[in-house]
């Protein structure tokens, strides 16, 4: 079949065989098939979309054009966690090492930020001598001492998804579930887990909007791990105003350390607390209670913290900032947002105060920016707090004083006071599996 005709089923709203899926990847791969006909056949499964079947064909194929890292030495259940991104998300971090000390195996590969949202290898990046660019038998030496290791993606793993990543990106062709499934599941098979925790966020300041969407890939998430036979649980959770009180990298990591302390903010340690528990009953099948009290004991006797401790010097990192936070790096000068009136602050938008961070220079807007580890922002009065006018809403951590007045504007468009108290909703919304 000549590949124009395969774009032309598509187009019409067909759906595809697995031989010509798997010729599709291929041909991505090895650059057989030109720029142009993949993106005209992308522009046609966004506009058509992609059956259950044919979502599985593209990750099965994604996932075999490149290398898959074997875990099988390592005994037991491999459980590896996704999210979906958001501002102020470092629960991988405090989460990681946390489900590590209750017994799970925990193989993480990340990203970097983009954008507003941060990215959880900038974040790691922050710890002085923290090396995520270990080599795939280095990671799973981790493993086997530490049980976690966190490390960027591997060039070997999914060369398919690089290339249709990056043309989905100058072609509109981002948002479609199955493109968007494929590409997380294929890169979350390829990382050696056996079952699959991942958090789904919806919300202003995620990628899905709508809890519909977010549900919809979801479903997509689980279709795909049920037909590659590892279970793949997906909390749905909300993403309107930043999650903890820190967006930035020394920040987040400092907040992460708060939060393995027991001295976190109420909703960052709840979903952290809400994933362990889950990827404790996916590896050792004991029901909710019993794997809530190992994940609760694991925080109260400091024996996640020990196991951070453990991560970070096996990765070359200082891990003496588990216990002196104030080794991370600091910025050198700080200013407030205060609120403009009196009032219960009833907005936080996450985007904007991502973006604000990421202007003062926590993130970047294209891959190659460099990022400056030690700024952000730091919510002063969260979501509900009563503030009289003049009082701290933000605290804005900054290095560049060139680049604070841009931040300052957009982080004050973040914050809205009303005159009741909004309506308190719970972070975590509920699971598909
Ligand atoms: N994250 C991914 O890894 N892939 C997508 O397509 C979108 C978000």
């Amino acid at each position: 079949m000549r590949f124009t005709e395969v774009i032309a089923r598509k187009r019409d709203g067909h759906a595809l065989t697995r031989e010509a899926i798997t010729t599709f990847v291929r041909g991505v791969t090895d650059a057989s098939i030109p720029d142009y006909q993949t993106a005209a056949l992308l522009m046609a499964v966004v506009l058509r979309g992609m059956t259950d079947a044919e979502t599985s064909w593209l990750t099965d194929a994604m996932l075999r054009s490149g290398e898959r890292v074997d875990l099988s030495s390592l005994p037991g259940v491999k459980v590896g966690k996704h999210s979906t991104g958001g501002v102020g998300d470092k629960v991988s971090i405090a989460l990681a090492p946390l489900a590590a000390a209750c017994g799970v195996i925990v193989p993480k590969m990340s990203g970097r930020g983009l954008g507003h949202t941060g990215g959880t290898l900038d974040k790691l990046e922050s710890i002085p001598g923290y090396r995520t660019n270990l080599t795939v038998p280095e990671f799973v030496d981790v493993l086997r001492d530490v049980g976690v290791c966190i490390i960027g993606q591997s060039h070997t793993l999914v060369p398919a998804d690089k290339k249709l990543y990056a043309l989905r990106d100058v072609t509109a062709t981002v948002e479609s579930v199955p493109l968007i499934a494929a590409s997380i599941m294929s890169k979350k098979l390829a990382e050696g887990s056996t079952a699959l925790v991942l958090d789904v966020k919806c919300g202003q300041g995620a990628f899905m909007k709508t809890e519909l969407d977010a549900r919809a890939l979801a479903r997509a998430l689980v279709a795909i791990g049920r037909e590659a036979g590892v279970p793949t649980h997906v909390l749905l959770s909300r993403m309107d105003a930043p999650l903890g009180r820190a967006i930035g990298n020394a920040l987040e990591i400092a907040e992460c350390l708060e939060v393995l302390r027991g001295e976190g903010p109420e909703d960052l340690t709840s979903l952290v607390v809400t994933l362990a528990t889950r990827m404790v009953m996916l590896a050792t099948g004991t029901d909710f209670d019993r794997a809530r009290d190992t994940v609760r004991r694991a925080l109260s006797s400091g024996a996640a913290l020990s196991r951070l401790r453990a991560m970070i010097a096996r990765q070359g990192g200082d891990s003496s900032i588990v216990d002196d936070p104030r080794r991370l790096p600091q910025a050198r000068h700080r200013t407030v947002v205060t609120a403009e009136r009196s009032g219960y602050v009833v907005r936080l938008a996450a985007e904007r105060l991502g973006q604000a961070a990421a202007d003062l220079g926590a993130g970047r807007e294209r891959v190659d920016d460099p990022v400056d580890h030690a700024v952000g922002v730091v919510v002063e009065a969260r979501l509900g707090t009563a503030v009289r006018r003049g009082d701290p809403v933000l605290r804005l951590h900054y290095n560049d004083a060139d680049r604070l007045a841009r931040a300052i504007d957009v982080a004050r468009s973040a914050i809205e006071v009303g005159d009741a108290p909004p309506e308190t909703l719970e972070t975590a919304i509920g699971w598909v599996e």
